[in-house]
């Protein structure tokens, strides 16, 4: 049920409370519970990184009670990523209490976002825990050109932790950026896959986010083309299907499977946008391609309280920006943070 589904007295109740000044109701909240990662993928992370002094990241509890002060202003969906979210120590913990929402009704779907390095550990707690569905971003099949793409990674375990998730019964969505020079002729094979598996599949155009050693232009792939190219030897269905997310969707007739496009470059997706992101220092982005920021830390540590609090959500809220601005530009990142900080 949606809010809007609830009898008048209800809707009072279950109406969302996070309006932004373009009359988005937010809905979406997608948490970075760390900075850090296992991997480091080109387009990504710098091959050096400098990673948060641990004072300066948010507590699981920390993080649990600004998650929670979202659920109770009606955010119905909580995407965990990172940086890697399942290399955060204690994660199971968070996830655990996070859970309680869903036991409660408040939240329709806690999930995330895993490179799928330790997934294999954790897939089946993730399952009991009332997780339906995880995002595993996996760029390519071939164990060279990952460990290359990723600057030192293992395919074998990404793929023992997909094993592990769909035994667990996970549904699971592989994303894959389009890269170029990489990936570019792959992508058939990876989509067919995915499909094989029964798992959705999703491409991403590479953004302008963070200084990352490369040049992004040269790797830049239009999924238009992409999506030309797969509509000369397959038939595209498009998909009314949404997500809640800015991926279109079709359906590969040949695969029987679901492929969606995520084009922030090549289209505006902002008019429908209900998301915002917090990172795991606990400043609130509105728009991923904005330098917008609220500083929820502050306020948490600055001893608020829940009224405090909510009051800080609804001012930042209110900011949230009409769209974004994204140009790809060798010479400069669109928006100066990494998307591993922001949590992509
Ligand atoms: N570590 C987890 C993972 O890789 O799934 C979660 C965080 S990662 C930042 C989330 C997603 O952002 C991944 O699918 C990744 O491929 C994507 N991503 C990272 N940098 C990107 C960029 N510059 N452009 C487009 N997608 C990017
Ligand atoms: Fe790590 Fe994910 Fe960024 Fe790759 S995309 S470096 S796995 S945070």
């Amino acid at each position: 049920m949606t809010p809007y589904d609830a009898s008048p007295a209800q809707a009072v109740i279950r109406s969302p409370r996070l309006i932004d000044g373009f009359g988005r109701a937010v809905t979406y909240l997608r948490v970075s519970v760390t900075d850090r990662c296992d991997l480091r993928c080109t387009y990504c992370m710098a091959e050096h990184m400098t990673f948060l002094p641990k004072a300066e990241v948010l507590s699981l509890e920390e993080l649990d009670r600004l998650a929670s002060a979202f659920v109770g202003l009606g955010a119905r969906k909580l995407r965990l990523t990172g940086g890697e979210p399942l290399v955060r120590k204690g994660i199971m913990t968070l996830v655990e209490r996070l859970s309680r929402h869903l036991r409660s009704g408040d939240l329709d779907e806690l999930t995330l976002t895993t490179n799928g390095t330790q997934l294999a550990a954790h897939a089946a707690d993730l399952a009991r825990l009332g997780v339906r569905r995880i995002n595993v971003s996996l760029d390519t099949l071939k164990p060279d050109l990952f460990r290359k793409l990723t600057r030192g990674g293992d395919l074998a375990k990404v793929l023992a932790g997909i094993d592990a998730a769909l035994a667990a019964g996970l549904r699971v969505k592989i994303n894959a950026v389009a890269l170029r020079h990489d990936n570019a002729q792959e992508l058939p094979a990876l989509i067919q896959w995915a499909h094989g598996l029964g798992a959705d599949m999703t491409l991403i155009e590479t953004m302008p986010l963070g200084e990352v050693e490369v040049d992004r232009t040269d790797q830049y792939l239009s999924l238009r083309d992409v999506r030309r190219d797969l509509a000369s030897f397959w038939t595209l269905t498009d998909l009314a299907y949404a997500t809640g997310g800015p991926a279109r969707y079709v359906r590969v007739e040949e695969t029987g499977g679901r492929l969606g496009f995520i084009t922030p470059l090549s289209h505006n997706f902002c008019e429908a946008c209900n998301r915002v992101r917090l990172t795991c220092t606990g400043t609130l982005h509105t728009c991923l391609g904005r330098d917008d920021a609220s500083d929820l830390r502050a306020v948490l540590r600055g001893g608020a309280d829940e009224a405090g609090l909510e009051r800080a959500i609804f001012a930042a809220i209110g900011a949230k920006p009409q769209g974004h601005d994204f140009h790809i530009d060798a010479a400069r990142p669109a928006v100066a943070r990494h998307m591993s900080t922001t949590g992509g």
